[in-house]
């Protein structure tokens, strides 16, 4: 066994399970059907009858064409030391499509074996990473824009559930007019009342139209409605176009979504390109790499909100990366979505000042409902029998 600790649980197998077919909470664009597909959970089983959670954000194929890669490399290990056992995949990877679906996979084995690992240890992830800073965050919630009326009801209902800071994004803000943008910004304002308002523009939608004098502009709109943070106004592949608007920007700037791979943010926090940094947990490498692209953050003086529209594990995952993180004091939460709701056994739920609870069990500190994840598809991969090279 290759161990240097000491635990004797051996992972023996690991599946696969396609989120599919359900409401995701998005209601954005024509490709709605592509966006529901792009969810993956993982279980990591031991010996032992522990299991591990994680969760990758791509397709169910990409996820097991990319297992098919990863598995033989950790399957039969124990499930000690997730941190250096992820780097081993991410370095022996490394000449095949890495940041692509093979890093978004590696995410979801990170955070399984940190999952595992905590079980094994009897301690929440946060402890085992170093330690709680603390036991509840302020989460937002997370809503598309529609019409001002639409507007006007979501954030109203968001309000009267309990929920202090509200997010709008995407479409049609930014696709139609500027009185549009001022209308829609205007009324979520007004909806929101005492509460923090963030607008999110979507950048990284396909054919994204906007370049800086439009981003630019948009922020001193955001600005005259005193919204908290301005996410996503360019392309996030435009650095430069970053780092100059941040210069400018009357409203804190806000991307990093869609970025994998610690290396990628090393740039964007160096050189002041944003002021919130926003890594997916499930996308850019899992907690380890998070916690990394978290520290380097804080050093910088940055805010550090984790993107959150994924699924009940990649909040879970949030959850204990906010204990661990001194400055992350705010999580995305999208409560309406059926991958928040249907998977999970038990509740979780807005406390009645509006704070989340994060969860104190071990690992990740949740449990999934067996009989709803048999409800999707699944692939099952490096079971004992399996004759690896
Ligand atoms: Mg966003």
């Amino acid at each position: 066994m290759d161990t240097a600790t000491g635990s004797d649980v051996t992972i023996i197998g690991a599946r696969l399970i396609g989120l599919q077919g359900r409401d995701t909470g998005a209601a954005w664009g024509d490709d709605v059907h592509e966006q529901e597909s792009r969810q993956t959970l993982l279980v990591l089983e031991t010996g032992d009858g522990l299991v591990g959670y994680g969760a990758a954000y791509t397709s169910l194929g990409l996820a097991a064409a990319a297992m098919e890669l990863l598995a033989p490399w950790f399957i039969g290990t124990s499930v000690d030391e997730p941190e250096r056992r992820t780097e081993q995949l991410h370095q022996r990877a490394y000449w095949q499509g890495r940041g692509g679906a093979l890093t978004t996979v590696i995410s979801a084995v990170n955070i399984a074996l940190w999952d595992l690992w905590g079980k094994v240890c009897g301690q929440p992830i946060g402890v085992l990473m170093g330690g709680r800073y603390r036991d509840r965050v302020r989460p937002y919630a997370s809503l598309p824009f529609g019409t001002a009326e639409h507007t006007w009801d979501v954030v109203t209902a968001a309000r009267e559930k309990g929920y202090l800071d509200v997010k709008l994004g995407w479409q049609p803000f930014g696709w139609e007019s500027v009185a549009t943008d001022e209308r829609l910004v205007r009324v979520a304002r007004d909806a929101v009342g005492d509460g923090r308002l963030m607008i999110d523009a979507g950048g990284s939608a396909a054919f994204w139209p906007h370049r800086h004098a439009w981003a630019r502009r948009t922020a001193q709109l955001l600005a005259d409605h005193d919204v908290y943070w301005f996410e996503e106004p360019l392309d996030p592949d435009d650095l430069d176009g970053y780092r100059t608007l941040r210069m400018h920007s009357p409203v804190r700037i806000a991307t990093g979504e869609v970025l994998t791979r610690r290396q990628s943010y090393r740039r964007l926090i160096a050189d002041r390109c944003l002021d919130v940094v926003q890594p997916d947990t499930t996308k850019v490498g899992g907690l380890s790499e998070a916690r990394r692209i978290g520290w380097a953050s804080h050093d910088a003086g940055l805010e550090y909100v984790p993107h959150g529209w994924n699924n009940v594990v990649g909040l879970a995952a949030d959850l204990q990366l906010a204990s661990a993180l001194p400055h992350c004091r705010q999580i995305e939460y999208v409560d309406s979505g059926d991958y928040m709701t249907e998977l999970l056994d038990g509740t979780m739920s807005l406390e009645p000042d509006g704070m989340l609870a994060i969860p104190a069990g071990s690992g990740l500190g949740i449990t999934l409902d067996t009989d709803a994840l048999a409800r999707f598809p699944q692939t099952t991969l490096g079971r004992p029998d399996r004759t690896d090279a």
